[in-house]
């Protein structure tokens, strides 16, 4: 509904400055044929529309931009403060009860269970949100170490093996052998982690996840994370990099996330000299998302 709205009145400030530019063609174009004889008027004149249209075409740009940033201002509010009281009010409502009542052994040790991943929840939105400020500043610069790429997927494998209980065969992992890239350990580590734990929490409860690392030639290596679940459809497979971009419908409101897992993707990816990107069949297709390191020489 807010993103329709939102896109309805950026296309009604290009469709304005499309028709100002237009009108202003038509009236130049006339005025050129009534007075083609007084030059030195035509040339101020040819001066005076260009100027005018850089103006206009200035200013829809500006105000396309600013309704970019509204929306995602709006984005970022409505996600990150869902994303951070669900937890805090989850466990407050746990230790409210182990107060106030008296609890058995079993639903004690149940409440802790869900009070720990109601904060690990929490800690990885900080993170996330911590994290793109830091990408986010232009000053920053890359903290390069070698990286053992294979040695480093391994363990976000296994990560996200842990936080959703899920074994081997739900989530494997697939090797081209060792690889050294250039990098920020902890800036690669959380890009490749946000990979695979979409694509196990958007696999709903019939997850078949596979990482796999592919030498695409000798400058590129490539994690590739595919997953058999809801798949994306063709026109968002690019938005799905925007900032705080989720794609609008039913799974959005089931799922929960902030939609800064991929933005982080890309722009760890860029910062590296490599690309990020995603491909899909379709809905209900599955998705491969693919992150492209360069190899250290
Ligand atoms: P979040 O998961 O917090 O919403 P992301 O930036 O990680 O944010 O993802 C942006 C959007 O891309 C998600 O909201 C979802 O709509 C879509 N998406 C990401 N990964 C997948 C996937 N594996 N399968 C289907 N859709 C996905």
């Amino acid at each position: 509904m807010e993103v329709t709205r939102h896109r309805r009145s950026i296309a009604f400030f290009i469709a304005l400055g499309v028709a100002s530019i237009s009108v202003l063609l038509v009236l130049y174009i006339g005025w050129i044929l009534l007075n083609w004889r007084t030059g030195l008027l035509l040339v101020l004149g040819v001066l005076l529309v260009l100027m005018i249209i850089c103006g206009i075409v200035l200013n829809t740009v500006f105000l396309v931009r600013e309704i970019r940033r509204n929306e995602q201002h709006d984005a970022f509010i409505n996600a990150v403060t869902h994303e951070l009281k669900t937890p805090v009010t989850s466990i407050r409502l746990y230790l409210q009860t182990l107060q106030t009542r008296a609890v058995d052994e079993q639903k004690r040790k149940e409440f802790y269970r869900t009070m720990l991943d109601d904060s690990d929840r929490l800690l990885s939105t900080i993170e996330q949100v911590l994290l793109t400020g830091r990408l986010g500043a232009a000053s920053r610069s890359v903290h390069r170490t070698k990286i053992d790429l294979d040695e480093l997927v391994r363990s976000c494998v296994d990560r996200v093996r842990k936080a959703h209980n899920v074994g081997g065969e739900a989530l494997s992992y697939e090797t081209c052998g060792p690889a050294t890239v250039m990098g920020d350990q902890e800036d690669v580590r959380a890009a490749v982690t946000n990979l695979i734990d979409n694509a196990v929490k958007y696999s709903g409860s019939e997850v078949r996840v596979t990482v796999r690392t592919e030498r695409t030639d000798e400058r590129f290596i490539t994690v590739r994370v595919s997953d058999q679940g809801p798949g994306i459809p063709r026109e968002e497979l690019k938005r799905v990099f925007r900032r705080f971009y989720r794609v609008p419908g039913p799974l959005a409101s089931r799922i929960k996330g902030t939609g800064l897992g991929l933005y982080i993707v890309r722009t760890v990816a860029r910062r590296h000299g490599g690309r990020a990107w995603a491909e899909s069949e379709g809905p209900g297709r599955g998705s491969t998302f693919a992150l492209e390191l360069p190899v250290a020489q």
